[in-house]
């Protein structure tokens, strides 16, 4: 099917959803990409400040209104499931769409739609069942403890999992019965669009939710500064995200950030082998690298190192880069030619500080990749943690693998990083595995396994990875404010005015 016809039965032609209505964006014209080929998907049409304002205008009247905050929390729900059915009922449609959008093979866009769905579903559910509580009487008072909507929430999302990390927000921020207005990274507007529609088709009131495809310095900026957005959920880079927190300082406005990472991964020499190949290029080389997750630093114990390394080395050249739209590809391309640039840049710079380059380093050629934004998976050897390869986020498919002598040191090197937002721990020793899941200075660790999620259990980073957690039954109170009351029951007036 031509790109254009799977674009047009999702997403209407070159519109914006601001306040509720399909509209041109008053911004510039957009040329959607398919990175693995280079070709046009659709040109869309991007928000201005304006549309931005008019969005936040809009969303700040919809949330106080009966039909949206005013529900009963399973009624609001209800709005929810049917969000996760319409999704289901055009599962494989979005699954192509968040393809051409971003280049991610057709096996991983299918999960990831799914997934999208269930965090519909998690948050209805909790959101039905979460009780408020009666705190224990002090005195001849009653004390509750109960939530309230935050009022308009901006979210703003990054390229990489476009529709799993607009569920991911959306879907606890209207449960909790805020109005939304989501900025879908400049590079992947498509998927956020279709979803606004689908949330339009659920019941979702006029104006509780927009999407605003455009720049993130300036429509991203205009959403983080205005005085009527009360939060910002952020998913994306550590520098944008510091500059939202700074914005944020000044505002005094709650804000959830989900940023970069430089994972360690470590394999002991008494680890299921076979499970440790396997997990380890799952880790780094699935969605080509672009995760937040990746295990890009691989420390492996010296006594098996360079049997381990030999057999990675080996399963990395298999590995099957190309088209998305196969069903047995693996990786497909990155994201743009710049950041294909930029992930050649660390490379190079990786051999410049004294890497050994085991495999990868260079574009593929041949089955009509040319044209495409194609790497192979690259692993390189003989750097220190210090290196800057190992220290900044590249997020592309580059490993650095390096050898350790015990669990001491081991803790030490893996710690030592702005970033903790996971790691992977492989061995058969519980004990260990324990101590070392313990002893990591990360958000999510990952035993005999990786880059495993579940919308129930809670996900955050650490140190520069972030602040604030995201999934989890108490996902939803991330966008709820607090509010105590007191009921007196004393038949007397109060003692002091007596
Ligand atoms: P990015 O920070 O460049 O952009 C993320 C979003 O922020 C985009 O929508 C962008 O337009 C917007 N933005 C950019 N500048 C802005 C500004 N000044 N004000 C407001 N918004 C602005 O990140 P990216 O390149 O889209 O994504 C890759 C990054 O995202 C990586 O660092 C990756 O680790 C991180 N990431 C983190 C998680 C997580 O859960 N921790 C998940 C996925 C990606």
């Amino acid at each position: 099917m031509p790109h254009s016809d799977i674009v047009s039965r999702l997403v209407p032609s070159a519109d914006i959803f601001v306040g509720g209505e399909w509209k041109r964006g008053r911004g510039a014209l957009y040329a959607s990409v398919y990175p693995a080929d280079g070709s046009v998907n659709a040109e869309t049409t991007t928000a201005d400040p304006d549309d931005a304002r008019e969005a936040i205008e809009a969303a700040d009247i919809a949330w106080r209104k009966p039909d949206w905050s005013g529900l009963k929390p399973h009624q609001r729900a209800l709005i929810l499931y049917r969000i996760a059915d319409l999704i289901m009922a055009k599962h494989e449609a979005l699954a192509q769409l968040q393809r051409l959008d971003n280049g991610k093979p057709i096996g991983e866009t299918r999960v990831l739609v799914a997934s999208a769905a269930n965090t519909f579903r998690y948050f209805a559910a909790c959101l039905e069942t979460l009780d408020e509580e009666v705190t224990p009487s002090r005195g001849d008072y009653l004390t509750m403890s109960v939530h309230e909507p935050i009022g308009v929430i901006a979210a703003i999302t990054p390229w990489n999992s476009p529709i799993a990390s607009d569920a991911q927000k959306l879907a606890p921020a209207l449960a909790a019965g805020n109005a939304v207005v989501l900025k879908p990274a400049e590079v992947t507007p498509l998927v956020s669009l279709a979803l606004a529609r689908i949330c339009e088709e659920a019941g979702v009131p006029k104006g509780v939710l927009s999407v605003l495809p455009g720049k993130g310095s300036v429509i991203g900026d205009v959403l983080v500064r205005h005085p009527l957005v009360k939060k910002v959920s952020f998913t994306g880079g550590t520098e944008v995200g510091r500059g939202i927190a700074r914005i944020a300082a000044e505002k005094l406005m709650p804000v959830s950030l989900e940023l970069g990472g430089k994972s360690p991964t470590m394999v002991f020499e008494d680890a299921d082998l076979d499970h440790a190949v396997n997990g380890v290029l799952y880790g780094i080389f699935s969605s080509s690298g672009e995760a937040c997750i990746a295990g890009s630093r691989l420390f492996v114990q010296r006594s098996i190192y360079s049997d381990f390394i030999k057999r990675l080395t080996e399963n990395a050249r298999q590995l099957r880069v190309g088209d998305p739209a196969s069903e047995d590809t693996q990786m497909g391309p990155l994201i743009t030619a710049k950041h294909r640039e930029s992930v050649e840049r660390y490379v190079a710079l990786g051999l410049e500080e004294g890497g050994r380059l085991l495999c990868g380093g260079e574009r593929p050629v041949g089955n009509d990749r040319e044209q495409g934004f194609f790497y192979q998976p690259t692993i390189l050897e003989g750097l220190s943690n210090s290196a800057r390869i190992c220290q900044e986020e590249i997020f592309g498919p580059v490993l650095v693998a390096m050898p350790f002598d015990d669990e001491a040191s081991l803790i030490e090197e893996a710690n030592d990083s702005v970033f903790g937002l996971a790691a992977g721990i492989w061995t058969r020793d519980y004990k260990r595995a324990w101590r070392v899941a313990r002893a990591i200075e990360a958000g999510t660790v990952w035993i005999n396994t990786y880059k495993l999620f579940s919308i129930s259990t809670p996900f955050s980073g650490w140190k520069e990875s972030g602040m604030g957690r995201e999934k989890g039954r108490l996902g939803i109170r991330e966008y709820m404010q607090q509010k105590s009351l007191y009921w007196g029951l004393n038949d007397a007036p109060l003692a002091w005015a007596n």
